[in-house]
């Protein structure tokens, strides 16, 4: 059960509140998010809700049978959306595009993928500096000095970033200058990490771990809104299945699924649900067509020398085509 509370509960409402949840055997879980004040409260007992939802202080009750809760639609039907602030809105009408390098690589580079991204208006980058890599040898990133050069190089055109952190140790370091953590398919049930996102006030955008269930994405979501931080996104990025045609398999039924389960806005990743360059673009359409709010996609002005992940990545030719197609999506009849 939820109990929203008016932001202006006393006090007393507060502990007469808790005194009849006490009674009735709830164990309550306090969540003081940006927005709003909730009881989460697990119990075995039925309780006849308007017996609480007349007490003063409280704004709404709500029973959600989900073993998530917050993050769950059977509560809050709206869909959720996420403001970065200059009019970049994730989770309207319009879809979001966030797109660039897998690794950030260097001043030369991130100047050339700016200039395409304006071009293409797009408004938000993407690009690690702490990178999980599979080998210990491979390219790790350019750690906080290339988050701070790639801030430096965006701030001037209010392009937003969204980009990965890998441990907790590493979030106030990157604070002034990301506007979207993302927390990576291989963190995706890094409990501790999700605890230390769920305290702060920044987007949080979750991937899928890499063989994880949709009620995992969720309930691990749960755990950065329960921590106090509702600005959450979701991430389907493929899952690990027998399948080696391809790097993963993007589970296309996740975007409509979760889009039923839960408030949140939903982001596909084709470029690592497929992993390879030429199918990219037709998966992001998919995906759109699926019913996600955006996408976010490797580009890099040359792939084939890119630290990290080229296979992948679109060149400045493919990523403009797919932007006119995303046009010409959303301009046809097909979304209403
Ligand atoms: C990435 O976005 O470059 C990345 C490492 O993604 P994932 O965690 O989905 O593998
Ligand atoms: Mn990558």
């Amino acid at each position: 059960m939820i109990i929203q509370l008016n932001n202006s509960v006393t006090e007393n409402q507060h502990s007469a509140l808790i005194n009849k949840l006490t009674e009735n055997k709830f164990s309550i879980n306090e969540v003081n998010t940006q927005l709003e004040k909730y009881l989460v409260c697990i119990g075995k007992n039925e309780i006849d809700i308007r017996e609480i939802g007349h007490l003063p202080g409280i704004k709404d009750v709500h029973i959600v049978s989900d073993s998530y809760k917050l993050v769950s639609k059977k509560w809050k039907v709206k869909d959720t959306s996420i403001d970065l602030g200059n009019n970049v809105i994730i989770g309207k009408e319009d879809p979001t595009i966030m797109a660039g390098p897998c690794s950030v690589e260097s001043e030369e580079q991130i100047d050339k993928i700016i200039e395409h991204l304006i071009d293409q208006d797009i408004k938000i980058i993407r690009g690690g500096v702490f990178k999980p890599r599979s080998s210990p040898y491979a390219f790790r990133g350019l750690g906080i000095d290339g988050l701070k050069m790639m801030y430096e190089k965006c701030k001037p055109h209010n392009i937003k970033i969204i980009t990965e952190v890998m441990q907790v140790s590493q979030i106030e370091e990157m604070l002034p200058f990301v506007d979207v953590f993302q927390v990576g398919a291989r963190n995706s049930q890094n409990f501790n990490l999700l605890d230390a996102l769920g305290e702060i006030d920044k987007p949080v955008l979750l991937k899928r771990g890499v063989s994880g269930t949709i009620e995992e994405l969720l309930s691990s979501a749960e755990y950065v809104f329960s921590k106090g931080n509702e600005k959450l996104i979701l991430c389907e990025r493929g899952i690990r299945t027998f399948e080696t045609a391809y790097r993963n398999t993007f589970d296309i039924n996740a975007i409509q699924v979760l889009k039923e389960k839960t408030h949140l806005p939903v982001i596909a990743d084709p470029s690592h649900g497929v992993g390879i360059r030429s199918f990219v673009p037709k998966l992001a359409l998919s995906a759109l067509l699926s019913g996600a709010d955006g996408i976010i996609y490797e580009v890099h002005d040359k792939p084939e020398e890119a630290f990290s992940d080229g296979q992948q990545t679109l060149n400045f030719m493919e990523s403009a085509k797919l932007i006119e197609k995303i046009k010409l999506l959303y301009r046809s009849s097909i979304f209403n």
